[in-house]
């Protein structure tokens, strides 16, 4: 008999690790509450950027790349990913000296693809950008892709590999089951509890409180992150454009829209599970946008958004092994940068329910690094 393995939470993460644990010969079955896509995968920017990255993500988001690049082969659709670039823009002498550093500290962990750009190369490659730009980084290769689609190429491909996705189901409770895996009740009235041999925390903003549940708490808050879209302008600019000081992703779409975002946070209601922007802090991203755009003054809003992602005290995610249930393994976390990862992490959950050794670094994102802080924090609680 096939082992069974529940994977909590139908996002990227959650159909990652679905489509290859299926490939591997596992009977998956994926439980979404609401919908698949329904929170951060479903909703964010689209940025597939190895720019920079924390050096412990590096190696795993150059393997990612790699498989956006044949990501069509990989599962049927290459998400919309055009290799449009990624380029982050220095507004003073100061940015661009950390532009630099940057660049070096990423030469030295053996790779070479942050490359600085002088005045005049930025000025060819982003004519409208503001005046007082005196240089950037640059990533060519990297781009964006369409999230959603994406994420529904990820879920049926994994249902061709024979997962199964029950959605609007919640895990409301967690038990072990006798023999050792685990027992998940649901809200779900008309289905048996759900038992498996392996459980994948694949929960996003929630998979804290699975944690919590599982008694292995982590640092980690959900905050509701927002975009702004504009009207459609001409076409004015190739690459996803960042600020070296400043909070910001800006990017054009093929209709013309301007998106506008970099990890600014709204509000979660009081229930956690709706997100909503918070005008003042669009203001400030729309702000940051005319800074480095300045024509862009006078075009206009259309609407804006805000999503629900899970965000770890040092921004880098959970991906690993429980520190307690050896038939656990975790994949969250992912901090305002997972859609680009979310093409290699699948691979490694894989290779950890395998009892194989990944052939990617993930020592950084064992989740027993929390284990002091979080008994701190406890501690200083009770
Ligand atoms: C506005 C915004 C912009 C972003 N821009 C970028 C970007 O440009 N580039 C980039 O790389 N990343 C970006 N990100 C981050 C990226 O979207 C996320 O890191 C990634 O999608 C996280 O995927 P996930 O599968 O871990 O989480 P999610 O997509 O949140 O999926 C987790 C799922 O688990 C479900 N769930 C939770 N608890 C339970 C339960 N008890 N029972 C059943 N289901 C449960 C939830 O409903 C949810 O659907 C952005 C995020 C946001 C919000």
């Amino acid at each position: 008999m096939k082992p069974r393995a529940l994977i909590v939470g139908g996002g990227l993460h959650g159909a990652s690790a679905a489509t290859h644990l299926a490939r591997s010969g596992f009977a998956v079955t994926v439980i979404e509450k609401d919908y698949a896509g329904r929170h951060a995968s479903g909703v964010n920017a689209g940025g597939v950027r190895r720019l920079g990255r924390h050096p412990a993500e590096v190696p795993l988001s150059v393997a990612a790349l790699e498989r956006w690049q044949r990501l069509d082969e990989l599962i049927g659709d290459d998400g919309g990913f055009q290799p449009c670039g990624q380029i982050k823009v220095a507004e003073s002498e100061e940015d661009m000296a950390r532009l630099e550093s940057r660049a070096a500290e990423v030469r030295e962990l053996g790779f070479d693809h942050e490359v600085t750009i002088s005045r005049q190369e930025l000025r060819r490659r982003l004519p409208a950008v503001a005046s007082h730009c005196v240089g950037a980084l640059v990533c060519d290769g990297d781009g964006a892709a369409h999230p959603f689609r994406t994420l529904t190429a990820w879920r049926r491909q994994s249902q061709r590999e024979g997962a199964v996705w029950l959605e609007d189901v919640r895990v409301t409770h967690i038990d072990h089951a006798p023999g050792g895996g685990w027992r998940l009740s649901t809200n779900d009235s008309r289905l048996p509890p759900l038992e498996g041999d392996l459980l994948i925390n694949c929960a996003g903003g929630w998979a804290g409180e699975l944690c919590q549940a599982l008694e292995e708490p982590v640092a980690m808050v959900s905050q509701a992150l927002m975009l702004t879209i504009t009207e459609r302008v001409a076409p004015f600019l190739g690459p996803v454009v960042g600020s070296a000081s400043r909070a910001l992703s800006f990017k054009q779409m093929d209709n013309g829209t301007v998106m506008i975002g970099g990890g600014i946070a709204g509000f979660i209601d009081s229930g956690g599970e709706q997100a909503n922007v918070c005008l003042a802090g669009l203001a400030e991203n729309v702000h940051t946008a005319l800074a480095l755009f300045p024509f862009m003054r006078d075009v206009r809003v259309v609407r804006f958004w805000a999503g629900i992602e899970g965000v770890m005290q040092d921004g880098i995610p959970v991906l690993g092994r429980s520190r307690k249930h050896p038939r656990l393994i975790h994949s969250f976390g992912y901090s305002a940068h997972g859609f680009q990862l979310s093409a290699i992490t699948g691979e490694i959950v894989r290779d950890l329910a395998m009892e194989r050794e990944p052939a990617l670094p993930i020592a950084a994102f064992d989740i027993r690094r929390f284990d002091s802080s979080c008994a701190m924090a406890q501690a200083s609680h009770s």
